[in-house]
C-alpha cells in the first residue's frame, strides 16, 4: 500500500483486499474531486466498508495506490463515543490544539448540541450521538469526510433530519465526501455521483445532475432510481 497526499480530493487505484482467500476488493478504482459528494452503493457484504477503511488508511492489508488528503475524518454507523468522557471531550479527543473546549462548542453548535456539551454520552439519543460523531469529524476541518452508513441505525424521522444536517454541513464546509450506504434514495438525495460496488470493483457510475435541494419525485431522480 503506497499512500501520498497530492490534493484535497481522492485518487485511489487498483485496491485489492483478500480475506481468508476470499477476494473482496479486486482492483477497485475511486476518484473524488475536491468538494465532491460521492455515494458508494452496493449489496450487503460487497466490500463497501472495506473500501472505505482502505481509503481511510485504516487497513494495512489492502494494497493499491492511495492519494488521499491527510485531513480526513470518519463517522461510522455506531457513534463510537467514549462513555467515560463528556460530550465536548469526545468531540476533541486526540486533538492537540489550544482552546479545545471552545473548538468543541463551535462544532457542537453546528450540529445543534451546544447545550449538551457537558452531558455524558449514555444520556444521548441515537440521533444525538450521531450528531456528536459529526461534530467530532467537523472539528478536524476535514478535506475528506468518510461516512459509513452513518444513519443506518436511526429511525426514519431522525434519519431524515440527520441527512438534512449532513447536506447543510457539506454545503457550508465543502469537504470531499465518501458516503457508504445501501439506501438508494439517500444517495440520490445527497450525492453528486453514485457508484455501485460489485464483484470487488466500481461496476457502475451515475451522475446525479439535479440541483439541490432535491425531492425524490424529481423526474431525473425517478429515472436514476430505476437503474440503481
Ligand atoms: P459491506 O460494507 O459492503 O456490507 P464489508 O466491506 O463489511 O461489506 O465486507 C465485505 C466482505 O468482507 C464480507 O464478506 C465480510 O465478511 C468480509 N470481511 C470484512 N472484514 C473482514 C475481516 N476483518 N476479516 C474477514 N472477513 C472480513
Ligand atoms: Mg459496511
Amino acid at each position: 500500500m503506497t499512500t501520498t497526499t497530492l490534493t484535497t480530493g481522492v485518487r485511489v487505484r487498483d485496491v485489492r483486499r483478500v480475506f481468508d482467500r476470499r477476494v473482496v476488493l479486486d482492483g477497485a478504482d475511486l476518484t473524488i474531486a475536491p468538494g465532491e459528494f460521492v455515494a458508494l452503493l452496493g449489496a450487503s457484504g460487497s466490500g463497501k466498508s472495506t473500501l472505505l477503511r482502505a481509503v481511510a488508511g485504516l487497513d494495512r492489508g489492502a494494497t493499491g495506490s492511495f492519494d488521499v488528503p491527510d485531513r480526513r475524518a470518519i463517522v461510522f454507523q455506531e457513534h463510537r463515543l467514549m462513555p467515560w468522557s463528556r460530550v465536548w471531550r469526545n468531540v476533541t479527543l486526540g486533538l492537540d490544539a489550544p482552546r479545545l473546549r471552545d473548538r468543541a462548542l463551535r462544532a457542537l453548535t453546528e450540529v445543534g448540541l451546544a447545550a449538551r456539551a457537558d452531558a455524558w454520552p449514555r444520556t444521548l439519543s441515537g440521533g444525538e450521538s450521531q450528531r456528536v460523531a459529526l461534530a467530532r469529524a467537523l472539528v478536524r476541518t476535514p478535506d475528506l469526510l468518510l461516512l459509513d452508513e452513518p444513519f443506518g441505525a436511526l429511525d426514519a424521522l431522525t434519519r431524515l433530519k440527520a441527512q438534512a444536517l449532513v447536506a447543510r454541513l457539506w454545503t457550508e464546509h465543502r469537504p470531499a465526501v465518501l458516503l457508504v450506504t445501501h439506501d438508494v434514495e439517500e444517495a440520490l438525495l445527497l450525492a453528486d455521483r453514485a457508484l455501485l460496488l460489485r464483484d470487488g470493483r466500481i461496476a457502475e457510475e451515475f451522475v446525479v445532475d439535479v440541483p439541490r435541494p432535491r425531492a425524490l419525485d424529481h423526474p431525473r431522480l425517478l429515472t436514476l432510481r430505476r437503474h440503481l
